[in-house]
């Protein structure tokens, strides 16, 4: 294991801000990215990382590793730095109000002629050519804001990445999956090894988070040509890992040997795989989840449990208002049949505001829409 730790740029006299990074396997296999915390409020993946770093550095010690591994455990220290009033925040920068999660994508319009005319017959040969150029991207991007310094260092460990995950946590759910609808075999074969209950299938074509921000060039290069120009595009994902809460060391240990097995089917490990879980409950494409909003201001308690199918117009939760002269109720109706995965766990809710997430078998969005600020 060879490990580092990674200055950012100090933007405050006498601060000093790092990124750790562990790297494991031969550097000539296959690269595998992995980081953790990029939402600094979420903390199931940063033991899952831990975890994980225990994992692979046994399967090295046995000489079993085939591609090379780079953990990234804390991916945002400036977010865990966030600490107000005894709360870490970490979901957004606080200089310039950003989502750590979003706006750091390769300019689509930079995949035109010039770069495709750089291509050749050889699928192979591309895929080093385009990870060349997507480097290329990365080093020469500006970087004067803390958060772009902080998504310049990530994205330059992991742009050029085969397989690239990101740990996160939903607020309180079951644990789901983000990949391109483009990759389905990959995307399906890692919810069953994290035996997770829901597959999205993403259009990653639009805004994208860190995941999309690996597979969107890839995308958008192959839709200008008929030909098959790659052979090995980097398959990238979201993993959410269940919600805030469920942090613990069993979880933990299940999580980092889900992903161990992922990379075992995927020839990474040389140990032979195990057996998986079947198929999710529910593969969906995102535009067919629907957010369920609050439809007034209270305390609000749920008539559901994560897992339950609701019919339309079921009663899901009550509204308890505050401000009335006598005690009164908001019921919250379906407002569709779906699968219940994720609710709020933030209990003073306001109108508008999501407190449940459906998987549904119909289209409630945009291809693209993204399903959170
Ligand atoms: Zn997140």
């Amino acid at each position: 294991m060879a490990f580092e730790r990674i200055a950012l740029p100090s933007q405050i006299p006498g601060q000093q801000t790092t990124v750790a990074v562990h790297r494991f396997g031969p550097s000539t296999g296959q690269k595998v990215y992995i980081q953790a915390g990029l939402h600094a409020d979420e903390h199931p993946g940063l033991l899952v990382a831990q975890k994980l770093i225990e994992q692979l550095q046994y399967l090295e010690d046995q000489d079993q590793l085939l591609g090379q591994f780079i953990i990234v455990p804390f991916a945002n220290p400036i977010g865990l730095k966030q600490r107000i009033f005894g709360h870490v925040n970490g979901r957004c920068d606080l200089g310039t109000g950003q989502n750590f999660n979003r706006g750091m994508s390769i300019d689509p319009s930079a995949i035109n002629d010039e770069v495709l005319n750089t291509l050749c017959h050889d699928p192979r040969e591309n895929d080093e050519i385009f990870r060349r150029w997507l480097k290329e991207q990365i080093d020469t991007r500006s970087a004067e804001f803390e958060i772009s310094a902080l998504h310049k260092l990530l994205l330059s460990l992991s742009i050029d990445a085969h397989c690239m995950l990101d740990l996160h946590c939903d607020d309180v759910a079951l644990p789901h999956i983000f990949y391109g609808k483009h990759q389905p075999d990959d995307g399906q074969l890692l919810t069953r090894c994290m035996a997770a209950n829901v597959a999205l299938e993403e259009d990653v074509t639009g805004t994208v988070a860190f995941d999309g921000t690996h597979t969107q060039p890839w995308v958008l290069a192959q839709k200008q040509s008929n030909k098959t120009l790659f052979s090995q595009p980097c398959f990238a994902a979201t993993v959410e890992l269940r919600g805030h809460t469920d942090v613990n060391l069993a979880l933990a240990n299940q999580d980092a040997s889900g992903l161990i097995n992922f990379f075992k089917h995927k020839g990474l490990i040389q140990q032979a795989a195990e057996k998986i879980a079947p198929e999710p409950t529910k593969t969906i494409g995102v535009e067919q989840v629907k957010m369920v909003t609050a439809p007034g201001t209270g305390i609000i308690t749920y008539n559901c449990e994560l897992g339950d199918f609701v019919k339309g117009n079921q009663l899901i939760a009550k509204i308890v208002v505050l401000d009335q002269e006598k005690p009164t109720e908001i019921d919250v109706l379906a407002p569709c049949d779906g699968y219940v995965f994720s609710h709020t766990q933030h209990y003073f809710v306001s109108p508008g505001q999501t407190i449940a997430m459906l998987a549904t078998d119909k289209n409630q969005q945009s291809a693209g829409e993204q399903l959170a600020f």
